[in-house]
């Protein structure tokens, strides 16, 4: 996962003030790497029962309502990615147990019912200068302390290689400085001894390795290398190495978007053409990007069923509160009003991670899921400067200024602190929450008396002119997933209401139920004479396709994060040059005589050389036409068609025509919300 940073300007500009200041003052102390040798005894790692520390009975006592998962296995992995608590802890932040007394993470993440413990690897994650880009400083150093901890408390490490020497994900895939400029001959032998030599280092000092990522979220590029043909030899050689170091250990290959129609099975079919050695098909699943557990089954069921491959979900995570913690913008979480399947609550965290385990536990082959970063916490409460402090000097934020030389695009615009600190299944001050038990009790089932634990946001939308009405009631969540309806009381007058309808806006009011505060988000707006207008029924109601090209990928898609409102949208894809080409349009009737306006919004990315514009025909004939643009994601044009001359019994059909070269990874975009309203100057 990547950490998409989201921060307003105030920040960026003391980010800029502090980094020049900080320059003047000569670089910060860079980390020292921790040179001593392994002092702890590792327990034996051959000893099949586990630590002492892994409770092999229910956690008594917990108020977490967790509907068991039958037949979960006695091995069923459930991961903890815990790469940043070494830079955590340096930054001063300190770990409780449930108890409210200080006890080292792991511990407490065994004494949870967690088995395996995830440790990302990146190569060399310096500058010239020793100045550690940050993100935990994660080489193959702190992968060993990480690994000589959770040994202790008997968990398997779960290594992480990213090959890179920085985040790699579907976005980047970076090569390392050493290996830049290689053949791959060279890089694939420097791949291998890298692997071979990181693996001896913490097989030297006892540490129970289980399984080996070659890769992180491997999209299709991997470690510089754009092309199968490539990449299968560098699959390879990690590989190779594993089965020679750890040849009791799982080697997996990882990869990201199952929502992605087809992708899974593509990657499973390079690998096997290409007779990669590997055990695992591994995939991140975060609930908000990744599509449904439906297709996350579906897809890893299909990859099991081909070709007999161990499957899981080695990335995941969700939050337990929408605020912020350490004055750096989170992933999910703010703004509120989005459509979502779990309450931002500590139980709404634990029912998620539940369902993703009875997801995986049901699917054949499934072998476990592992949790991402569910320990990177704020490293302070007081201040941004403060925080921004120990991140530069202590590595604990997502990406501190240093990585500018390695990675200017990305951590050298956007470095800070964590993007998922409302994820972590630690509290801000250390202290372990409730969910963290969910590994434990989903073993046995912990079914309490269900509470009413948020309530459901109302949404609602009002043509302009007509009466905003508020139910009388709200859905409260209860603990185990139901809904009940309880009273609610807004607060807003009647005045206040008929203010709202008098014009277009949005509008949020709240309220009080059940002691919990209730939000209605009310939208005003012009009467839309077009059906679906934003894809919300799924699938293309009102709408057709005309002067089809060859894209490969053109459907209805839902994904919240890609829709401009909403869940759903129009999607396009395709990877061949000038494939892209259609125009979708719908058709109105029985309109009155008079003036209309028609609006639709795009988005999209690598399309290179484009023709895309709003239109509208009359009886057939095209009178009016609006160009579009698209830059990248998140980037929404618009284009608004006036004054659109209508008489009574003409047919109108309004549009958007799409036409894209394409260009590298392949012409990419997202349609949504059209509008055909009366236009009244
Ligand atoms: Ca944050």
């Amino acid at each position: 996962m990547k950490n998409y940073q989201i921060r307003g300007i105030l920040c960026l500009i003391l980010a800029l003030v502090l980094a020049v200041s900080a320059a003047a003052c000569g670089p910060a102390d860079p980390t020292e790497p921790p040179t001593a040798p392994p002092t702890d005894p590792p327990t034996d790692p051959t000893d099949p029962t586990g630590s002492s520390y892994i409770p092999d009975a229910k956690i008594e006592g917990s108020d977490l309502y967790v509907k068991k998962v039958d037949n979960i296995p006695h091995d069923f992995i459930m991961g903890m990615d815990a790469s940043s608590v070494i830079a955590e802890e340096a930054s001063g932040v300190k770990y409780y147990n449930f108890e409210g007394q200080e006890q080292d993470v792991f511990q407490t993440l065994a004494e949870s019912g967690i088995n395996y413990i995830r440790v990302r690897v990146w190569n060399d994650p310096y500058d010239a200068q020793g100045n550690s880009y940050g993100g935990g400083n994660c080489d193959i150093r702190t992968a060993l302390e990480i690994g000589k901890r959770a040994t202790k408390y008997g968990m398997k490490l779960l290594v992480d290689f990213h090959y890179s020497d920085f985040w790699a994900d579907p976005g980047k895939q970076m090569v390392p400085k050493a290996w830049a400029g290689m053949t791959i001959e060279e890089k694939t032998q420097a791949l291998y001894e890298y692997t071979r030599d990181s693996l001896n280092l913490l097989k030297e000092a006892g540490v129970d390795v289980g399984m080996v990522q070659v890769g992180n979220e491997t999209n299709g590029t991997f470690c510089g290398e754009r092309i199968w043909f490539n990449m299968q030899y560098l699959f390879q050689a990690g590989s190779k190495a594993v089965r020679e170091v750890y040849p009791e250990a799982l080697v997996a290959i990882h990869f990201a978007n199952p929502e992605k129609d087809g992708s899974y099975d593509t990657y499973a079919s390079k690998l096997d053409y290409y007779h990669v050695d590997y055990d695992v098909f591994a995939s991140s699943y975060y609930p908000y990007w990744h599509g449904t557990l439906e297709n996350l089954t579906q897809v890893l069921t299909r990859i099991n069923q081909t070709y007999g491959k161990k499957v899981m979900v080695v990335e995941t995570s969700y939050a337990y509160t929408p605020e912020d913690t350490d004055f750096n913008g989170n992933t999910i979480g703010e703004g509120g009003a989005v459509t979502k399947n779990y309450p931002y609550t500590v139980h709404g965290q634990a029912t998620c991670v539940r369902d993703i385990i009875e997801t995986v536990v049901n699917i054949p082959g499934g072998i476990g899921v592992c949790y991402w970063e569910g320990t990177w916490i704020t490293v302070g409460r007081n201040s941004w400067e403060e925080n921004h402090e120990k991140w530069e000097k202590f590595g604990s934020g997502w990406a501190s200024s240093w990585a500018a030389s390695y990675d200017p695009e990305d951590a050298g615009k956007y470095y800070g602190g964590c993007a998922v600190d409302n994820q972590a299944m630690f509290g801000p001050d250390g202290k372990p929450l409730e969910s963290l038990r969910v590994f434990n009790l989903v073993r046995y089932g912990n079914e309490v008396t269900p509470k009413a634990d948020a309530l459901e946001d109302v949404m609602l939308t009002v043509d302009i002119g007509k009466d905003v009405v508020l139910p009388e009631t709200v859905n409260a969540i209860m603990t185990d997933g139901s809904r009940s309806a309880v009273p609610v009381t807004w607060n807003v007058t009647a005045e206040e209401l008929a203010a709202m309808s008098a014009g277009v806006g949005k509008h949020t009011v709240t309220g009080v139920a059940d002691g919990m505060e209730a939000k209605a988000f009310v939208t005003v707006i012009e009467f839309n004479y077009l059906v679906n207008d934003s894809f919300e029924t799924g699938d293309m109601t009102g709408w057709i396709l005309e002067n089809l090209g060859q894209a490969e990928e053109m459907y209805v898609e839902e994904k919240v994060t890609d829709s401009l409102t909403g869940s759903w949208h129009y999607h396009f894809w395709s990877s061949k040059t000038d494939s892209v080409k259609f125009d979708l349009e719908q058709t109105v009737e029985g309109l009155s005589s008079g003036t209309y306006k028609f609006s639709i919004s795009i988005m999209g990315g690598d399309c290179g050389e484009t023709n895309i514009y709003a239109y509208v025909k009359i009886n057939g004939e095209l009178v009016k036409a609006e160009p579009l643009t698209v830059t990248s994601y998140g980037n929404w044009d618009t284009a608004t068609i006036r004054g659109i001359e209508y008489h009574e019994g003409d047919t109108i059909t309004v549009g958007i025509h799409v036409q894209c070269r394409g260009e590298g990874n392949g012409a990419w975009g997202k349609i949504d919300d059209a509008m055909l309203n009366s236009d009244n100057g």
